[in-house]
């Protein structure tokens, strides 16, 4: 509800903007960051994640990765120990669903809530008010979400459990990163018969992507080698697709594709691509077929 208070921990490329959502929507944001100085306008800057959650009926964290939501949750001046009791801490980053499990335990120890809430979208779709959300967790809890969601996206699709949330998402960053390898290589084809790959990704998109702007999106940046700056950066999408890997060696299911597009993602990083978005995946196949990773 407007004029309540967020706590809100991590403000980078998805989290800044998220935050200053939520101070248009209303909302009293106590926002925290590692590196100080990038809260939003009318946000007010907290010196630690505890005291960000502090009197908080729901605290947001937005991080990297699992070692950065575990430490600014469970660690000292986490989270844990500035949340109310039965308030509700709504993890965004996209971790590890083993982590949201734990994160659970330890919410519910403490008599709070955990809800997963991942999101797909890049930084301009969470400017734009424009993710997708996918939570899992307690169906009340969840529920007490909505304004919050409605702050941040136009879309809810709630997925179970919250470790399920977490690996529902992961599914969908292994789907995604398949187009990316096989656009590469569809592309590096195409090239390579002389083929304008611009001509080629206008001509698929309108007979096979004609509703759908996220193959659209990487036809166009892999045709055009467009891969910087990053939206999603190749680091974090090899943070993703490890994490697939995990979990699916967890639950016994061979993901064969997932350990190429892993490889791939490694030799573009091992060329010191960090900046590159994870479009730059295709670089990999470009230059297995003598192509330039860029024209
Ligand atoms: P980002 O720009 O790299 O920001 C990462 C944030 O995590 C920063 O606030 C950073 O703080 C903080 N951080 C990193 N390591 C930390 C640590 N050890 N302790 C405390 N804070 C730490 O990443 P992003 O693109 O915003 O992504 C955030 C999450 O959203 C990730 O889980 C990502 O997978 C997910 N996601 C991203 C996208 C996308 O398109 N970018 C889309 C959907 C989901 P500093 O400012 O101090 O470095």
């Amino acid at each position: 509800m407007a004029g309540e208070t967020i706590g809100f921990c991590g403000l980078g490329q998805m989290g800044r903007p998220m935050a200053a959502n939520l101070v248009a929507a209303g909302f009293s944001v106590r926002a925290w960051n590692r590196t100080r100085g990038k809260a939003p306008e009318g946000a007010q800057e907290c010196d630690t994640p505890r005291e960000a959650a502090r009197g908080a009926r729901i605290v947001v964290s937005m991080l990297a990765d699992d070692t950065a939501v575990q430490s600014v949750t469970l660690g000292e001046g986490g989270i844990v120990g500035g949340l109310r009791e039965g308030g509700t801490h709504v993890g965004m980053s996209t971790i590890s669903p083993a982590l949201s499990q734990r994160l659970h335990e330890a919410h519910k120890a403490a008599r709070q809530h955990f809800v997963a809430a991942p999101v797909f979208g890049r930084p301009d779709a969470a400017a734009a008010r424009k993710l997708r959300i996918v939570p899992g967790g307690d169906e009340q809890a969840v529920a007490q979400c909505k304004p919050l969601f409605d702050a941040l996206g136009e879309g809810i699709f709630p997925m179970g459990t919250a470790p399920q949330a977490s690996l529902a998402k992961l599914c969908g960053n292994f789907m995604i990163a398949s187009l990316i390898e096989s656009f590469g290589e569809g592309f590096a084809l195409a090239e390579k018969a002389g083929i304008d790959p611009m001509r080629l990704s206008e001509t698929l998109s309108r007979i096979l992507f004609a509703d759908a702007p996220l193959p659209k999106g990487y036809a166009n940046r892999i045709a055009a080698t467009s891969f910087e700056p990053a939206g999603f950066a190749l680091a974090l999408g090899l943070k993703d697709i490890s994490l697939a890997l995990r979990a699916a060696e967890d639950l016994r299911v061979p993901l064969p594709l997932a350990s190429l597009i892993r490889d791939n993602l490694i030799a573009a990083l091992a060329k010191a691509r960090d900046k590159w978005d994870w479009g730059g995946l295709a670089s990999t196949v470009r230059e297995a077929a003598g192509l330039p990773a860029r024209r």
